[in-house]
């Protein structure tokens, strides 16, 4: 190369790095200037279902809450135990009922075509998935449960978890809003801290065993895994903010949820998108996140933002399913 070639090819690294640079901030400025469009534009509307949902027929669910009270008036303990465990737990296998008879049986359609990784889980190996089922239970009944108690007795102790008083709808969202922040960061960071050589293979290799994640791999961890990663940043918010058992019970019942959907293995329309943390099972050493702040913070996310998967990565607005529509490239023969 000459030395006149080399100076253009410096030249034209550069501009390319700056371009990439540039492109991301740009990418990042849409996506932050058009959150706020929207919300700036729906934010009323939005507010006013969501608010009279939460405050529907004036009074609707303090009086519900009111008669919960009544009913378990002098078992605040048991009230407290069926809002952060039973109801949360329960919708997390309800979910995961209707995840698991498309894993199992490939139907209904509606859901399995928008299966993610095509060629996996199709159907899932049930020996496999029974193991994983096994080891979801003993988390939840051994490692959740006392863990909640012990959350009961700190909240009861600072504060008053079940007062008679529902909080305000504005209340609950600030709370749900805060609740996910610090949840993004302690998981991200103690699940960055998993993936280290030295812990990798003694704790998280387990909840890795599944390169194609279903909805239960969701909590199938190694204990330390589960307690650390998995319960303490969905418990810290609740804890630090006093929240009110109707908060707790809405922000366990949300995370279940959410975490469910990302391992489900399938990008169903008007749902979060899965493909975050379904590349994170496919590739190990991105994305470690739930929302993906702190990854693009980290630059954990430049391998993901090159791929297919990194497209797809959208709230899908129409049936169509993305791998249809964003097809992968056709393999290159050698
Ligand atoms: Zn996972
Ligand atoms: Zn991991």
């Amino acid at each position: 190369m000459t030395p006149q070639q080399t100076a253009v090819s410096q030249v034209d690294h550069q501009y390319r790095n700056q371009g990439g640079l540039w492109d991301s901030v740009r990418k990042a400025a849409f996506i932050i200037g058009s959150g706020l469009f929207f919300l700036v534009a729906f934010r009323n509307s939005l507010m006013w279902h969501l608010q009279s949902f939460w405050g529907a027929s004036g009074d609707f669910w303090q009086t519900q809450w009111s008669k919960l009270l009544l009913l378990f008036q002098g078992k605040e303990a048991s009230l407290f135990f069926v809002g952060t465990m039973l109801v949360p737990t329960g919708m997390f296998w309800l979910f995961n009922g209707i995840f698991m008879l498309a894993d199992t049986t490939g139907k209904p359609s509606f859901i399995t075509r928008y299966r993610i990784q095509l060629d996996k889980n199709n159907p899932v190996d049930s020996a496999h998935l029974h193991h994983a089922i096994k080891i979801v239970l003993r988390n939840q009944l051994f490692y959740s449960a006392p863990m909640v108690f012990v959350t009961y007795m700190i909240m009861q102790a600072t504060g008053d978890p079940i007062s008679p008083q529902l909080p305000h709808f504005h209340w609950v969202l600030l709370e749900l809003s805060i609740c996910g922040l610090l949840e993004e960061i302690l998981f991200y960071y103690s699940h960055r801290l998993f993936h280290h050589p030295a812990i990798y293979k003694h704790v998280h290799k387990i909840h890795h065993e599944w390169t194609a994640p279903v909805g239960v791999v969701a909590l199938y961890a190694h204990p330390l895994e589960h307690v650390l990663s998995n319960m303490l940043p969905a418990l810290v918010g609740p804890v630090l903010l006093r929240s009110h058992l109707s908060t707790t019970c809405l922000w366990f019942t949300l995370a279940l949820l959410v975490t469910t959907i990302s391992h489900c293995g399938y990008h169903l329309p008007f749902l979060p998108s899965p493909e975050f943390h379904d590349f994170h099972h496919l590739k190990f050493n991105q994305c470690y996140g739930v929302l993906g702040v702190l990854d693009r913070l980290h630059g954990t996310d430049e391998k993901f933002r090159e791929t297919k998967a990194y497209e797809r990565h959208t709230l899908l607005l129409s049936m169509t399913p993305l791998t249809q529509s964003i097809p992968d490239e056709p393999k290159k023969s050698q």
